[in-house]
């Protein structure tokens, strides 16, 4: 039976920045994410959106910021199980036992980097044929030039709604956005690039059905009054109705939670021995839920973890002095 030292739950960014910080203190580590890909929000909600608050990096996008989390964390090969959802976290002797669906994991201390918890877009509330999901019906778009030339319709107000009709303006053949409200909840100045784009606004309606033949979908749209039909063609449909999230688990893990999250100390412990918290997972005065403050975190746990797995084993504090 193998005990690691550290098991890290939840591959969002900064579960892969803790594995990679756990590398560079020669941690016994393993990553665990319940979904089948890593990056967390960024890879399944924004993968094509911009961030500008990294530091270091100007501008990069949701997808490539995953791609350079997972090049750094490479340098010292941790173990990465996907599909790996853990459900239960056990205190055994002295290290503690992880359950997931198929084989417990066995670790002397536990990283919680559950972000919002498991999560997943909001459906699109209409009966249609879901066989269409991930073919016409998308709920996140991983490569845009895909859909390069395409009729694409987009349901939504939000920033995510209006930031990919922004990015697939320049690409698709047409873009319609299909909103509730008259007004968009986004930022100001994407509302006004918005308004003067060449996307089609159709507003305020809803959509009654989606259906599919040989020529793409159709889309029945219903004024949120009225009484009037309006039909779309499209060769896609991007639902972007926000995301809904399941913490639900936590509740069941013994720990201490302050309105769902995580309380942590200044080490980021939480209540449970052994065990730690960083990323969105966690709440403390001042918290910001922002990729930056993750990464923050990570350090601390992770030295707060292993100088008590190995108070003898000083090392140096600048990763310069580590990797040669
Ligand atoms: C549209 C949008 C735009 C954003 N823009 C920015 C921005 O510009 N700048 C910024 O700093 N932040 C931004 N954020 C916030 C940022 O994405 C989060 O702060 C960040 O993703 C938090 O990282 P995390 O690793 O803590 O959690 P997450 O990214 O939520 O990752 C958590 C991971 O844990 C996994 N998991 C959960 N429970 C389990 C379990 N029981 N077992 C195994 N795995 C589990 C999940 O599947 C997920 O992969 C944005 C968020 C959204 C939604």
């Amino acid at each position: 039976m193998h005990i690691y030292d550290i098991a890290v739950i939840g591959a969002g960014p900064v579960g892969m920045f803790a594995t990679f910080y756990a590398g560079l203190r020669s941690a016994d580590v393993v990553l665990l994410e319940g979904t089948a890909q890593v990056g967390g929000q960024p890879a399944a909600l924004y993968p094509q959106k911009k961030i500008y608050d990294v530091a270091g990096m100007p501008e990069i996008s949701g997808q490539e910021l995953v791609a350079t989390l997972a090049k750094q964390m490479a340098r010292f090969s941790p173990e990465v199980r996907l599909s790996t959802k853990v459900t239960a976290i056990n205190e055994q002797d002295d290290y503690l036992e992880l359950t997931t669906a198929g084989a417990s994991i066995y670790a002397r201390s536990v990283v919680l980097a559950t972000g919002a918890g498991a999560f997943a877009p909001r459906p699109l509330a209409v009966p249609y044929d879901h066989n269409l999901d991930g073919d016409r019906v998308l709920y996140t778009i991983s490569d845009l030039s895909k859909l390069a030339g395409a009729r694409v319709a987009i349901a939504g107000g939000g920033d995510s709604a209006i930031d990919w009709a922004l990015a697939l303006e320049p690409i698709a053949g047409q873009v319609d956005l299909i909103h509730r409200r008259n007004q968009f909840r986004g930022l100001e100045s994407s509302v006004n690039q918005l308004t003067h784009s060449h996307v089609h606004l159709h507003t305020p309606n809803l959509i009654a059905s989606v259906t599919a033949d040989d020529q793409g979908l159709e889309l029945d749209l219903r004024p949120v009054r009225g009484e009037e039909h309006d039909h779309l063609q499209a060769d896609y449909l991007l639902v972007s109705y926000g995301f809904a999230s399941d913490n639900k688990q936590l509740r069941a893990w013994n720990i201490d939670l302050t309105h769902n999250q995580v309380s942590v100390d200044r080490q980021l412990a939480t209540s449970r021995a052994h065990v730690y918290a960083i990323g969105d997972a966690v709440t403390y005065p001042g918290k910001l839920k922002l990729i930056a403050s993750g990464f923050g975190e990570a350090p601390t746990a992770i030295d707060s973890i292993m100088t008590d797995l190995y108070p003898d084993r000083r090392a140096p504090l600048h990763s310069s002095s580590m990797i040669h």
